[in-house]
Order: structure tokens, then C-alpha cells, then sequence
């Protein structure tokens, strides 16, 4: 009987094989583990001496090179051990420095309600993984309860975005929007990276061979086996779709934003994409997909204040070119990760464009071990630009122009009035159900994080009195496998 079978024969973990795999839609990039489903996970208490031994190491450049480098799916059983193995050996390093850099914020920070409970929820996950740190995984049974472990990880940290977004505005008035920014650039950033480690392996354990064996046993058996709406396509290697089309993303996000401004606003601007709409590349959809939302997001808002719906946002895909001495996007793009931050004026996908003034972190970023050049994808409104005031803080988490009342007066009499400074209290509420068009203020920055960690860039151009550019610029993984 082939192991993960008689693992399955365990009730518990067969619950994980089985069950959470129907809940776990891997083509849309979703991952959901309902919490019933869990028995309690094997726990080892950590003490603040295991957290100082963890943080002193550094941390693993993670690429995109590492999330490909098991293979192609179906990854046989000896694969999957090494995929668990990889994971398994540099997630703990990363929560602990984690838990090292929330513990440097200011007492009166750290203590705020919000704040504590993300820190707990590190303490809770990398007390989920110790009891694995001096393990070696060769066992089917080890993989899936591993597994679980990471499920368990990637629910606990579902909500950290809205949970530190309120704890940070509850605190505001004890640490700047400065020392906010900086934080958050660092901690979010590797956040993107621990998920995707962790949904990484996820994805490769429910495409993999004994998983599928299972499955077709379950079937032959009468007992279901798994749904085959929830398989992934050739085209994934886990969480990545080597063959992914912006241009179907865009048309997504703009048919989920236009939704939003229907039913609040009753308008609803259009999109036209030109360019190369047919171009495909290798990236990670869910990314593609969080950052075009934001930047549809806000030129959809900016459009509808403007009175502007008549004219169609325009996004154009545009491919960097393949000759790399032309490509001088690649220096750019590197550039913003590299330090040099500055200067005012970069080169993103060939294009000048001015940055906005708040460095990133070079920490996270690394240079990809093969990368094909990618795409530059610019969004283009009529939504009247950004003034000069405005422009210098986008970049600040929490910075933003929102207010609902402007919106709905400017749709009513065209006069625009003030914001009663409940409208980031009510982003957050709206933020988890994914209902609200703004008033986080954490679109921009985050957007570029993503954008960033892979090597690529948001860079934005804003023609105040008119409307504004967006480039987006995103590395493709090259050969895979
Ligand atoms: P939020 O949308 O929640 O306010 P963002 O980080 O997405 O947060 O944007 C920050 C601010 O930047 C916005 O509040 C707005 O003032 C400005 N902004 C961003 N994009 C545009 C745009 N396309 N047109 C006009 N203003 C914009
Ligand atoms: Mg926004």
C-alpha cells in the first residue's frame, strides 16, 4: 500500500488529504484550511533564548529559482521530502528575526492589543516548527503532518495586514509615520516570502504524486476522492503559472474593482488594454493580482472623483525587450533594491520615472538566478494626478486621501468635503472582506513590495491637473525544469 495511504488510514491526517484538498482551490492561488479540520498541532514552548539563537543566523535569499528547483508536478515522494526539508530549514530563521524586529518597537507599540497578537501569532507558529527544527523528513506520514503545519501557518497569519494597520493607527501618536513605514517595508516584505515558502510546499504536496495516488484509490473506492475542478493546470509549478497572462489578470481585477464601484457608487469606469495582450510570462498570480487590484483601485477612485468615467482607463502591456544590452529597465530595477535610493529620477522597463521618496529595504530582494525580462504594464487615468504635497507621501503605509463623504458628494453636487477621519477605521473592517475602493493608505507601498521582492518595481508619474501613469514592472522566472 503506498505510504500516504496507510498515513491516510490515520483519521486525522486523512482529513488533511482528502478533506482540506476539496477546500483548497488551487487554480484561482487560494489556499483555505478550514480550522475544524485541524487536530492540535505537536507544540514546543519558545524560549527567548531559542528566538536569539534563531535570529543570530542569517537569513536565506529566498529567489524564484528556489520555488521551481524540486521540478515540474507531480513531484515524486523523494521530491516532496526535499521541498519539506528546504522549507523546513529556513522558515524558522525567518520568524525569529521576525519576532526580534517587533520586539524593537517601541514598549508602548509592542503592548498595544493589536500588535501583541501578531507577535503571539509568531510565537505561536515557530513554537509549531520547533519541535521539527532537528528533524529530517523521509517519511509520507511526516511530509503530511508537516503539511498542516504549514497550513496551520499560513491561517494564523491570514489577517496580520488589517490586525497591524489598526494597532499601528491606534498608536500613531507614539511612533512617526517614518519609523511606521520602515517597519512595516521590512516586516511585510518578509511576510511575502514566508507565505510563499510555505504555500510553496503546500501547492507541490496536493499536486504531487502520492497525494494524487491517494486520490485515485478514493475514487476507485467510492469514497470521492478529490474534486478535479480544484487540480492545478499543467501550466503551475505550485503556486507559480509559468504561463501567466497579465492582460487576463487585468481583465479580473477590473470585472471585481468595477463591482465595487457599482455597488457603492453606482458608476462604473472601463478599462482598455493595448500593447501586447497576448504576452504570457512565469510569475505568481496571486501577486499580479494584489497589486493590479490596488493600482485599479485607486485609478478607478481617482477617475469616478474626477467626474472622468467617460474616459477609459488605459492599460498597456508592454514586454521589455529580450536583448539585454537594450534592456536597461534591468539596472533600474536593481537599482531601487540596491540602496540607492536618492536619486530622484530611475529607469524602470526602459521608461524615466520619478520615485516616490521613501526607500525600500534591500534586505528581500534578491537577484533572480534566471530570469526572462518580463513585462512593463503601465496604467494610465484621467483622474486630475496627485498634487506635490500628496505625491511625497505615498509611499508612507497609512497615507491616504480617502474619505467616503468625498466621494459620495462629489458623485451628488461635484463639491468635495472634508473626511471625518473615520474612513481608515472603516477600510479596515471593509479590507477583510475585500469591499472597500481605498482609505488604507496601504496599496501603493504594499503593491511595490510585491512588486519588489521578485525584483521588479511600481514607480508612479503624476501629471497634477490631468491624471496619472503607473509602471508596473515585473521579472519573469526564466527555464524551468
Ligand atoms: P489608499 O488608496 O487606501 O488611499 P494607496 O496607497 O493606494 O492608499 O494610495 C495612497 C494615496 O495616493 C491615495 O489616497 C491617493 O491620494 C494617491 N493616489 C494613488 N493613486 C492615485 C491615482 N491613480 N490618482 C490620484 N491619486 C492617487
Ligand atoms: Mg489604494
Amino acid at each position: 500500500m503506498p505510504l500516504l495511504q496507510r498515513a491516510a488510514a490515520n483519521s486525522s491526517t486523512a482529513l488533511l488529504t482528502c478533506r482540506t484538498a476539496k477546500t483548497y482551490n488551487l487554480s484561482r492561488g487560494r489556499l483555505s484550511f478550514p480550522r475544524q479540520f485541524y487536530r492540535p498541532l505537536t507544540v514546543k514552548s519558545v524560549t527567548d533564548d531559542d528566538i536569539r539563537e534563531l535570529a543570530a543566523k542569517p537569513l536565506h535569499p529566498l529567489t524564484l529559482g528556489d520555488l521551481v528547483k524540486h521540478g515540474r508536478p507531480p513531484l515524486s515522494a523523494q521530491a516532496l521530502y526535499k521541498s519539506a526539508n528546504f522549507t523546513l530549514s529556513i522558515l524558522p530563521t525567518r520568524l525569529a528575526h521576525r519576532i526580534q524586529s517587533l520586539r524593537n518597537l517601541p514598549y508602548i507599540v509592542v503592548s498595544n492589543p493589536h500588535v501583541s497578537k501578531i507577535h503571539n501569532n509568531y510565537i505561536h507558529s515557530l513554537s509549531t516548527l520547533l519541535p521539527w527544527a532537528e528533524k529530517e523528513i523521509k517519511t509520507l506520514e511526516d511530509e503530511v503532518k508537516f503539511t498542516e503545519v504549514m497550513a496551520d501557518l499560513v491561517h494564523t497569519h491570514g489577517n496580520t495586514i488589517s490586525i497591524l494597520a489598526r494597532g499601528f493607527l491606534e498608536a500613531r501618536k507614539y511612533i512617526s509615520p517614518k519609523e511606521v513605514t520602515r517597519f512595516l517595508d521590512e516586516h511585510l516584505r518578509a511576510r511575502i516570502g514566508t507565505r510563499l515558502i510555505a504555500e510553496q510546499h503546500i501547492a507541490l504536496h496536493f499536486s504531487s504524486k502520492p497525494h494524487r495516488e491517494l486520490n485515485d484509490k478514493d475514487s476507485k473506492n467510492g469514497h470521492g476522492g478529490q474534486n478535479n475542478d480544484n487540480e492545478p493546470s499543467s501550466s503551475y509549478i505550485g503556486v507559480i503559472d509559468t504561463e501567466l497572462r497579465p492582460a487576463s489578470i487585468v481583465r479580473h481585477c477590473e470585472s471585481m474593482v468595477g463591482d465595487i464601484c457599482e455597488l457603492k457608487y453606482g458608476v462604473r469606469p472601463t478599462v482598455v488594454i493595448n500593447g501586447e495582450p497576448d504576452y504570457r510570462f512565469a510569475h505568481i498570480p496571486t501577486h499580479l493580482e494584489y497589486i493590479v487590484t490596488e493600482l485599479l483601485k485607486n485609478a478607478f477612485r481617482a477617475t469616478i472623483e474626477r467626474g472622468m468615467e467617460r474616459e477609459p482607463i488605459e492599460v498597456t502591456i508592454a514586454p521589455l525587450p529580450k536583448d539585454p544590452s537594450v534592456n536597461e529597465g534591468d539596472k533600474g530595477i536593481r537599482n531601487l533594491d540596491q540602496g540607492n535610493l536618492d536619486e530622484a529620477s530611475k529607469t524602470i522597463g526602459g521608461t524615466n520615472v520619478i520615485e516616490g521618496n521613501y526607500p525600500s529595504p534591500s534586505a528581500h530582494i534578491r537577484p533572480l538566478e534566471e530570469s526572462t525580462p518580463g513585462v512593463t504594464i503601465r496604467i494610465r487615468d484621467r483622474g486630475g494626478g496627485i498634487s506635490p504635497e500628496n505625491y511625497a507621501r505615498i509611499w508612507e503605509y497609512s497615507f491616504t486621501t480617502f474619505s467616503e463623504d468625498q466621494i459620495n458628494s462629489t458623485l451628488s453636487d461635484g463639491s468635495p468635503s472634508e473626511g471625518n477621519g473615520m474612513d481608515a477605521f472603516n477600510a479596515i473592517t471593509n479590507s477583510q472582506g475585500g469591499s472597500s475602493l481605498a482609505g488604507l493608505g496601504y496599496g501603493l507601498p504594499l503593491g511595490r513590495a510585491y512588486a519588489e521582492y521578485f525584483g521588479g518595481g511600481i514607480a508612479v508619474q503624476s501629471l497634477w491637473g490631468w491624471g496619472t501613469d503607473v509602471y508596473l514592472s515585473l521579472r519573469g522566472v526564466g527555464k524551468i525544469g
